[in-house]
């Protein structure tokens, strides 16, 4: 059994309900996914094998997919499931000549032997799920860091603390306060920032003020694995991010969320979805939401549906969920 998904890092973990259902219907699966992705499932329960695709990369072009299609064929899979709507996904399961391809209808499902409707409401997560025919909430996203992964994670900062995840590609989803949050929350509790590499000075934006205020705060953007990341945001007593991959990784990871979202909003089905978790977006603007993914910039110039969403808010948020009352 084979499972492709090479989409944003996000819908890989939104994946592991539908990797879950698989597992427990058929026994552990394989999976074609992104080499950034790939760590996260190596150590999933409900995979057997991940084989790393370098769409972007390595494997760019027609010629990747032949390659990778060949490399597919020798193993004789049955079934395929196709969660994400690519020409490059539904090419490869039928390059592989895998006989049972089953995926969301449209687009390229013309390749597929199986084309089920995607639910057009719910949450991510569940929608993919329904590929395997699972009810909706029956296997949360779930990771798994091993030991090792733990062990870097506790090393960069141990005991409490609240994590921000400020960053995203998409600079109309960056909220701007987060150096002003964390000064107010360091006077509580230590802050960690998370993030990838481009984060980092973002990161120490944010460390500065909290020392001006005479906090503690670790910048971790850049520092740590994907699946050490993983780690150290469930650690964290709460994650403030934006709509953005760290908050799917905190929901995998049971971490308490407060999600921020601008020119996006939960109903495209990729808010948070735990129980307790708030999103906190500015009602009212006629203009949101204004793209499915967030545009780089706001096309209006006045970033009104981040810049509105105050500090204070955010802390009320904070307060209601009572996420730093639960502290150790
Ligand atoms: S157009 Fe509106 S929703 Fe889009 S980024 Fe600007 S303020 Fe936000």
């Amino acid at each position: 059994m084979l499972v492709i998904q090479t989409a944003f890092l996000g819908d890989v973990v939104l994946t592991t309900p539908l990797l879950a259902a698989l597992a427990t219907q058929h026994g552990p699966v394989d999976v074609v996914t992104t080499p950034v992705a790939a760590p996260l499932l190596e150590t999933h329960d409900a995979v057997r094998q991940v084989i790393p695709y370098d769409k972007r990369g390595a494997d760019r072009g027609w010629s990747g997919v032949r390659r990778l299609a060949g490399r597919l064929r020798t193993q004789r899979y049955e079934r395929a499931y196709l969660p994400h709507r690519s020409l490059r996904t539904a090419a490869l399961a039928w390059r592989a000549r895998i006989p049972a391809r089953i995926g969301f209808s449209g687009g390229w499902s013309f390749l597929y032997t199986d084309a089920r409707p995607k639910p057009r409401t719910g949450h991510e997560s569940d929608r993919l799920l329904a590929l395997a025919e699972g009810p909706p909430g029956a296997y949360p996203p779930h990771l798994r860091p091993t030991a090792e992964d733990e062990q870097a994670a506790a090393a960069l900062l141990d005991g409490t603390f609240v994590a921000l995840a400020p960053g995203s590609i998409w600079g109309s989803k960056r909220w701007p306060y987060y150096a002003a949050l964390a000064a107010t929350l360091a006077k509580h509790v230590a802050i960690a920032v998370v993030g990838g590499r481009d984060d980092v000075e973002l990161g120490n934006e944010i460390v500065a003020a909290v020392g001006r205020s005479g906090g503690r705060a670790v910048n971790a953007c850049g520092r740590l694995t994907l699946r050490q990341s993983a780690a150290f945001i469930g650690r964290a007593v709460l994650l403030v991010t934006n709509d953005s991959a760290p908050l799917h990784l905190a929901t995998a990871m049971r971490t308490p969320i407060v999600a921020l979202f601008g020119p996006t909003v939960t109903e495209f089905g990729f808010g948070p979805v735990r129980p307790g978790d708030v999103a906190l977006g500015t009602e009212g603007l006629l203009c949101r939401p204004c793209s499915p993914h967030g545009p780089l910039q706001c096309p209006l110039g006045h970033h009104r549906c981040m810049r509105d969403l105050s500090v204070e808010a955010v802390i009320a948020a904070i307060e209601e969920i009572g996420a730093l009352r639960r502290r150790s």
